[in-house]
Formats: C-alpha cells, structure tokens, sequence
C-alpha cells in the first residue's frame, strides 16, 4: 500500500511567530504515524522550521531553480536545499504556472535538477475551470506531465499533487467523484507511459480547498493517497487533515 502523504503550503504567508506557532503545534500534536507529513514554508523561513520542527515531519521548498550555482538572483538550488536539509521541492504549482509564468519545459528541467539533486520532489498539475468546460482536464493535466517524463523515467521520489485551478483558495473543492476520475486517469498514464511500478507506487495527492470537513470523503478514494493543503494548513485543523485516515 502506498504511504499516506499529506503536504502543508504555507505560499506566501506567516511571520517568524506565527510560522514558530505552527510548529509547536504540530511537535505536540498526535499525529498518525502512518502519514508522512512535509510542510513548505516561504523560503526565508526554511531554515527556521528544519532547526525546530521534529525530524519526523520533512521540509519542502515552494520552489527550486534549475542549475546548482551561480549568478542566478533569487534563486536557490536543489543542492543549496539538500546542504540546509530541505529534503523536498515543489514543482510546477499553479500559481507559478500563472503568475511567475512558469512553462511546462521550465518545469520540467527544474524537477530534474531537484532530482539530481538529491530532493524528493512535489509535481503539481491541474486544469483551470475553463478547460474543465471544455473536456480538456485529462489532456492538459497529461501534457503537463509529460513534459516531466521527457527528462526522467524514475519517478520514485515525485510525488504528484493534482490540483485544479478552480479549486484553490475558493472553498470550492473538488467533489471525491471528480477528484478520483482524475487521479485513476494519472495512475493510468502512469502504467501507460513510465510502468507499471510507478503507476502502483507513486503517491497522487490532491489539492484545492481541502478542509477538515472534506477531507475524510477524499481520503477514502482508492487513488487519492493525501492532499497539499493551502490556507488550512495554517490552522489548527491541519492536524485532523493530515489524521484524515483515521
Ligand atoms: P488551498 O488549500 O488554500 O485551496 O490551496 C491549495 C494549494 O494550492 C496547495 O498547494
């Protein structure tokens, strides 16, 4: 059985003491040991959370450029990661997508090099609610992907988070039905495109206004494996997401 794995992004939110806050909470709350927990604060605060967060939950930068040194400005390594034990990078979330103008290609390279690199990597995926309209989830949500299968055929260390636009931030959460059509059809793609291996042992987690009233219902889904969670990984609730399986 594929472990349970649920991802906290913090995006561009807290402070030193609210992000300080968090940890605590989570160092002293019962967690399901059977979930592997990685949280991905700001950058600025990375090193913060890796010194005082228990070394059972992992650490996850929100983003990761795609040479390892250089006069690159403001950007930061898969190697630089790996030295400050940052031992995961997300790759190709939405907001990047749309607001940095991240490409496919561009992404793809950046999840290689965090490879490379040493780093698990969190690939993210998903369609906005017009090429929903349009029947176009499946195809832009493979397209994305294979761009990543251009570059590497071992997926071991990805773990996909499949997340639509029209689902993030906006309390309109995908419905379980919606959600597992999607992912049976990544871990298809999956057998079809890497192997068989992968399509059986690659986590695909979703994303977009999970809460912990929603949470249980998804996590009950055959190819939903956990979730990366936005805004209410910044609240107490998080706990009862990440113990969804329980
Ligand atoms: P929300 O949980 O705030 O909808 O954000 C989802 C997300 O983008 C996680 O990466």
């Amino acid at each position: 059985a594929r472990q349970f794995f649920v991802g906290g992004n913090f995006k561009m939110n807290g402070t030193i003491k609210s992000i300080t806050d968090i940890v605590h909470n989570l160092n002293n709350a019962p967690l399901d040991p059977k979930t592997e927990v990685v949280l991905s604060p700001p950058a600025l605060f990375l090193l913060l959370v890796r010194e005082h967060l228990k070394p059972e939950i992992e650490v996850c930068s929100q983003n990761v450029f795609d040479k390892p040194n250089g006069a690159f400005t403001g950007e930061i390594s898969a190697e630089q990661l790996a030295d400050s034990k940052i031992t995961w990078a997300m790759c190709g979330h939405s907001e990047r997508r749309v607001i940095l103008k991240e490409d496919d290609q561009f992404i793809a390279s950046k999840t290689k090099a965090a490879l490379d690199g040493g780093l698990g990597v969190i690939l993210c995926c998903g369609e906005t609610l017009e090429q929903r309209e349009a029947n176009q989830t499946i195809d832009v949500v493979t397209r994305q992907l294979s761009a990543i299968a251009s570059k590497t055929k071992d997926w071991s260390k990805i773990v996909i988070a499949y997340e639509p636009v029209w689902a993030i931030g906006t309390g309109k959460v995908a419905t379980t039905d919606q959600a597992q059509e999607v992912h049976a059809a990544i871990r298809k793609w999956l057998g079809d495109t890497i192997s068989k291996e992968a399509a059986d042992k690659t986590r695909i987690i979703y994303g977009g206004s999970v809460s912990d009233k929603n949470c249980k219902e998804l996590a009950k889904q055959s190819d939903i494996d956990g979730f990366l969670v936005g805004g209410a990984s910044l609240k107490p609730a998080f706990v009862d997401i990440i113990n969804a399986r329980q």
